[in-house]
């Protein structure tokens, strides 16, 4: 079978390098990829939200299965067109990817199924919005509706940083993404990943994991896409995901099918477990980045003939099997990430690293000139290590990272501190 993974990041690698294990794999493209994963599939240089271009390619080469990594392709409608044009991928349609593209579909889809979520109103005016918050206790968290590369939650701890929020959220500081907000109660808790396969009908839990979120030790600083990430998740025990499932996942497939936008791919939970039980903080519509490095490399089955399972809507007859072993990935980021990484640095003793037992190492953003490899992206490197505990499978990733020569890069020291530290007590 000859497939076609979109996008470029490490998520991306660490499902190229899945895939490539695949005994149904002819042959693996990857559009655009990255340095790392030109060593698993070929590259090939289409922007995954070009729909045109990407159709002419899979036509062209015969690909039998397009899996679409980010959300910006799948909330444009990028599967409806693949779909119409008779071409098999996984990830939901436009109108079920409304799950991650508009935050106030999923609050309201969580009223009507009953899912418990933290309280909210949607506002597109701004005195309507200062109104509700009045009423409301501190903090308060107040969101972009749409898709804002992870930067549209402001979490206000005063009356007027909230108000300040609302006026910029609706007056453009998030683009289109900002043309609405919704403002969420705070959930207090730890909060969780957790990942389902989803065929439209039936669905199919990953295991689980956590990411940090804040780019410095101990978890201060501004929010990224995620510095590092480990599974097993201890919060999640296995009474809890049952829980997630029953109370959270199940009933959102079920509304989302008797709507006529039943919901195929993989279903991403952010939650947040309360004092009260588990909360959805926000789904996303795609596998989370860094968490699927982890889960990969703890996955034993075929990831391939998994996404061909809920693609086709035959998961019901479908299981997947697991390591036990535990992982845990280190983001390396570009000096300035968050803010404006530096780009163009080069990165030296990767092959030494690589080396290091029960290690892979995925690339985020990198590309090669010439035998140099270069620093191409604020997250560029994802050192993931395997072992019995969290606690090896980190020492493993820092063993690696300390034969990494790139001034260039920074990485938190102290990815999987709560698990580790929940593990002594
Ligand atoms: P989101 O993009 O919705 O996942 O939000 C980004 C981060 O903001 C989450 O990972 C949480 O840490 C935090 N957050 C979002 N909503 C809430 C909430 N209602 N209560 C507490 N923290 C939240």
């Amino acid at each position: 079978m000859n497939v076609l993974l979109l996008g470029s990041g490490g998520r991306e690698h660490a499902l190229a390098w899945a895939l490539s294990a695949s005994p149904l794999l002819t042959k693996l493209f990857c559009a655009p990829g990255n340095a790392g994963i030109a060593d698993v599939a070929q590259c090939i240089p289409i922007d995954p939200t070009n729909q045109d271009s990407i159709i002419q390619f899979c036509r062209d080469e015969r690909i039998q299965l397009v899996v679409i990594g980010p959300e910006a392709p799948l909330v444009a409608g990028l599967g409806d067109a693949l779909g119409a044009a008779g071409i098999r991928y996984f990830g939901p349609t436009k109108s079920a990817a409304r799950l991650e593209g508009s935050k106030g579909f999923t609050k309201d889809l969580c009223r009507t199924a009953g899912i418990p979520t933290a309280a909210y109103g949607r506002f597109m005016d701004p005195q309507a919005a200062k109104t509700y918050l009045a009423a409301q206790s501190l903090p308060i968290v107040v969101k972009a509706d749409g898709l804002a590369a992870g930067k549209g939650v402001i979490i206000a701890t005063t009356r007027e940083e909230a108000e300040a929020a609302v006026d910029a959220c609706l007056s453009g500081a998030f683009g289109s993404a900002g043309a609405e907000v919704v403002i969420e109660e705070f959930l207090e808790g730890e909060e969780a990943s957790f990942f389902a396969l989803c065929d439209g009908v039936h669905a199919l839990p990953l295991v689980s994991a956590q990411d940090h979120k804040r780019v410095g030790d101990g978890d201060t600083g501004p929010n990224t896409g995620g510095m590092g990430a480990y599974s097993p998740a201890p919060i999640i025990t296995p009474e809890m995901s049952d829980r997630v499932m029953r109370e959270i996942i199940e009933p959102t497939i079920k509304e989302m099918a008797a709507r006529g936008t039943p919901f195929k791919g993989v279903l991403f939970a952010g939650l947040m477990i309360t004092s009260s039980g588990p909360k959805l903080i926000e789904y996303n519509v795609r596998f989370g980045d860094p968490e699927t490095q982890v889960l990969m490399m703890r996955l034993k089955s075929d990831l391939l003939a998994a996404l061909i399972a809920t693609t086709d809507g035959v998961l019901s007859n479908f299981d997947l099997r697991w390591s036990d072993d535990a992982a845990l990935t280190v983001v390396m980021a570009a000096n300035g990430y968050p803010g404006t990484p530096q780009k163009g640095t080069e990165i030296k003793g990767l092959e030494l690293a690589q080396a290091t037992p029960n290690v892979e190492i995925f690339h985020a953003g990198t590309r090669r000139d010439g035998a140099r490899l270069i620093a191409d992206g604020g997250r560029v490197l994802n050192v993931t290590g395997r072992g019995k505990t969290i606690a090896e499978a980190r020492d493993a990733a820092y063993a690696a990272i300390a034969k990494i020569d790139w001034p260039g890069g920074f990485y938190r020291k102290d990815i999987g501190w709560r698990a580790l530290q929940r593990n002594e007590t």
